[in-house]
């Protein structure tokens, strides 16, 4: 039940009209094995960081149960940085300064004893990054899931629609999914996407939940509405990680599975947004997880009888 993960590992500096933060461990690689951890997962970590970064996030990431084997230190060269601002609503944020430092040259390893595993998140980098991943895997993963962005549709397509087509789970917001496919319907979004070559298509419409497209099938998994969203940056990949994580847990790729492992994943972001950076994700009891699952059970839960 091996997971592979690659993505950023990095410092942050976020402003939310709750407070302002100097530099915090960030990055999607970070959120996806934090949350991933959760499900039980032992995930390997691909990325890259500099000699700036501190050692003791290494050893939290550790303490988690995440193998950091795969995150190279270049010791003369500094952590990717990325700084970002959102806006009153929170839904959306400006992106302040991306200095891509290490990851600029970032030419990902994959340790060999993880070159079999049998799942593989690609967290959002470079599509020609994700798939130097991929092809170094001695034998092709159950499932390979991949998260990406607007940015990378709009600089190099050819590239994206190229690792598209090689994964089997593609996740991505409503917005990037109309761009994406040039479909305002969600529902049309979905069927392009799945002739790009991804048997499963989720798109994440923030504070309104997610839906997992397979072919004909849909599901839809709500947001917990929330008394504290304090900052939203890694829920999307708090949600991957949960998603993935949950699947190399129970070594089901079934799409009945899917949706539990969409409701994990959902339940992992809703505790990401109550505190800056990975804060919350970073002390969490199984307890508090399970609770937080039962209620989105309880959230849509209904006997619906027809009348006579
Ligand atoms: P999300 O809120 O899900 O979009 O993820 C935010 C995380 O992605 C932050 O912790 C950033 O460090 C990281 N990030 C932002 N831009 C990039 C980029 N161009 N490449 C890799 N990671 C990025």
């Amino acid at each position: 039940m091996n997971l592979l993960v690659v993505g950023s590992v990095a410092y942050d500096a976020i402003e939310t009209p709750f407070g302002k933060t100097d530099k915090i461990l960030g990055g999607a690689g970070t959120f996806i094995s934090l949350s991933a951890s959760y499900a039980g997962a032992t995930p390997l970590t691909v990325s890259v960081v500099g000699g700036d970064f501190e050692e003791k996030y290494l050893k939290m990431l550790e303490s988690h149960n995440v193998d950091i084997e795969g995150i190279q230190i270049k010791k003369d060269e500094k952590t990717f940085f990325w700084s970002g601002k959102y806006h009153n609503d929170m839904n959306s944020r400006d992106t302040l300064v991306t200095e891509l430092n290490s990851l600029e040259t970032f030419d990902p390893i994959v340790p060999e004893s993880y070159k079999n595993a049998k799942y593989l998140m690609l967290g959002n980098l470079a599509p020609t990054v994700q798939r130097k991943v991929i092809e170094q895997m001695t034998t092709r993963p159950e499932l390979i899931i991949m998260d990406t962005m607007n940015f990378w549709m709009d600089i190099m397509l050819d590239e994206l629609l190229k690792t598209i087509s090689m994964v089997d789970v593609l996740s991505i917001n409503d917005e990037e999914a109309r761009q994406l496919s040039g479909e305002y319907s969600l529902k049309k979004a979905a069927k392009k996407i799945h002739a790009m070559g991804p048997k499963f298509v989720i798109i994440k419409k923030g504070e309104h939940g997610a839906l997992l497209f397979n072919d004909e099938k849909v599901f839809y998994a709500p947001a917990l509405p929330l008394e504290e969203v304090f900052d939203p940056t890694g829920a999307g990949d708090t949600f991957a990680g949960g998603f993935a994580g949950y699947l190399a847990q129970k070594g089901d790729v079934s799409f009945e599975n899917m949706k539990n492992a969409v409701i994990f994943g959902s339940a992992m972001a809703s505790f990401c947004v109550e505190k800056f950076g990975t804060e919350r994700i970073q002390n969490l009891g199984k307890e508090e997880i399970n609770e937080r699952v039962f209620e989105f059970v309880e959230l849509v839960k209904f006997d619906y009888k027809p009348n006579k």
